[in-house]
């Protein structure tokens, strides 16, 4: 069997990587982070503006709001391994702000093999999908986050896997209230992942 490589080479590897187009405006690709050993593994969609130029997962602020769901549910987020089904930032400029735009269906596709290489070095216990991005790249285009949030689901791709929405959904709720509700449900979401995996 051929030896797999490590988290590293694949982390610089990346930066190589023109299966789409999405390289050509970016700062660099965004890898994900975290220990080969971890027993949980977070998935999103792609790097925002502030992990384009820091070269880190989730370090904006949905980053923020993921470390904080993380926390209620008592999951130790250096314990966890994070990443997005897309290294680099899809983005439209306006004026001298980038604009987040979601990645089409073939550039999520062209990306895959990063994040089953991360999985395979990985082999998480238990994997959870942040957002529509990722849960339809990982359980079908027919997946629906909203109908089966914080369910535990039946796939090959982890001993427990598990989708809820993404963190930046919290920052884009209405108000201050829908704000504070999608923070609990995300953490409660997280927290079903946590309780499982105590028990194994
Ligand atoms: S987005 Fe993914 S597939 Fe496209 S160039 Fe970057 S690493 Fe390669």
């Amino acid at each position: 069997m051929a030896k797999k490589p490590s988290l590293r080479a694949l982390r610089e590897e990346v930066q190589g990587c023109r299966r789409c187009d999405l390289w050509k405006p970016a700062t660099q690709a965004v890898f994900g982070e975290g220990l080969k050993r971890s027993r949980i593994m977070l998935v999103g969609e792609q790097p925002g503006d502030r992990e384009d130029v820091a070269g880190k997962p989730f370090v904006g602020p949905a980053g923020r709001e993921l470390d904080r769901g993380l926390e209620e549910a008592g999951i130790d987020r250096r314990e966890a391994y994070v990443t997005n089904v897309v290294k680099h930032f899809k983005f439209e400029e306006r004026g001298r702000r980038r604009i987040h735009q979601t990645p089409k269906r073939f550039e999520v596709e062209a990306c895959r093999p990063w994040l089953d290489a991360e999985l395979d070095v990985v082999e998480p216990e238990a994997l959870v999908l942040l957002g529509a991005t990722a849960a339809k790249a990982l359980l079908g285009s027919s997946f629906r986050v909203t109908q089966h949030r914080g369910e535990l689901l039946d796939s090959e791709l982890a001993p427990l896997v598990s989708a809820t929405i993404h963190p930046s959904a919290i920052l884009r709720a209405p108000d201050d209230a829908s704000r504070q509700a999608e923070r609990t449900a995300f953490a409660r979401d997280l927290a079903a992942v946590a309780s499982v995996l105590a028990r194994a």
